[in-house]
């Protein structure tokens, strides 16, 4: 099977972790929304100077600049046999944005799989991280506030993926390595 895949999930539920697991074994890249912003932001980029406005407060970059990025990302050559979305789509513009990419590139979605954890989970594993990595929108009102807008724009997306017969879901609660092997299965099981 191709791997052409989005990963969903609150933030903090693991996906940045998992993606970079799951890109090794299934040999695709990973490609981080998030992190792209972040090394733009670094760099001092046009791109990051955009950005920084909306990312350090937990709000959505816009969408026109966001689509744009992924476009140009996914039309790379290491993209072109699979990919693993990590962050992106994030609400239902940028859910039919990307069936317009794919559309374009000539390869439809396999599938969204989902990573479910609990929100007091969730919270208490980004607050840790602020801790450990210092990002800027890991402040306990920026979690709140990410939280709020994924609940109010993202989870809405896992409704469309199951409607289309593109979603599975799998439990994030646990060791790091067992849902790794869960998201595997998951991914090969259809
Ligand atoms: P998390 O999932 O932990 O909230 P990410 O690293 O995925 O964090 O994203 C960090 C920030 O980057 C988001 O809060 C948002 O500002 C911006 N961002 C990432 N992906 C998108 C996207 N698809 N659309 C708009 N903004 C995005």
């Amino acid at each position: 099977m191709s791997a052409r895949l989005v990963l969903l999930g609150p933030p903090g539920a693991g996906k940045g972790t998992q993606a970079a697991r799951l890109a090794e074994r299934l040999q695709v890249p990973a490609i981080s929304t998030g992190d792209i912003f972040r090394a733009n932001i670094k760099g001092g980029t046009e791109l990051g100077r955009t950005v920084q406005e909306y990312t350090s407060r937990g709000a959505l970059v816009p969408d026109s600049v966001t689509n744009a990025m992924v476009r140009d990302r996914l039309a790379q050559a290491d993209a072109a046999e699979g990919f693993l979305l990590d962050g992106y789509p994030r609400n239902t513009a940028q859910v039919d944005e990307l069936e317009r990419i794919l559309a374009d590139l000539g390869h439809p979605l396999d599938r969204a799989v989902e990573i479910t954890a609990d929100p007091d989970v969730v919270t208490q594993r980004l607050l840790r991280r602020a801790e450990l990595e210092g990002r800027e929108d890991d402040t306990e009102d920026v979690i709140r506030h990410r939280l709020d807008v994924y609940a109010e724009q993202t989870a809405p997306i896992s409704d469309v993926y199951a409607q289309r017969g593109l979603l599975v879901q799998v439990d994030g609660i646990g060791d790091v390595d067992e849902v790794t092997e869960r998201l595997l299965a998951a991914i090969d099981a259809r």
